[in-house]
């Protein structure tokens, strides 16, 4: 990777990139809304420890299931939030 751009979620987080940040592969700089979803459902430091933890093989499939499993869980918060206000 080149350039000085950070990374999606350095650029979020307001910090600096590192050469061997673990989310750069998995969130690059043109897709912020990727980071910015499962930082708002699971938190940046749960993701950070969680893509640790795995090997490195395993860590871009585990990445794409948050990205999911946080679509699923906004998608499903504004369905209910829509619900209340209209029974209200
Ligand atoms: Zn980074």
């Amino acid at each position: 990777m080149g350039g000085n751009s950070p990374c999606a979620s350095c650029k979020l987080l307001r910090r600096r990139c590192a050469k061997d940040c673990t989310f750069a592969p998995y969130f690059p700089s043109h897709e912020p809304q990727k980071f910015a979803i499962v930082h708002k459902v699971f938190g940046a430091s749960n993701v950070s420890k969680m893509l640790q933890e795995l090997p490195i093989h395993q860590r871009a499939d585990a990445v794409s299931s948050l990205v999911y499993e946080a679509n699923a869980r906004l998608l499903k918060q504004k369905y209910f939030a829509s619900k209340c206000k209209m029974n209200k």
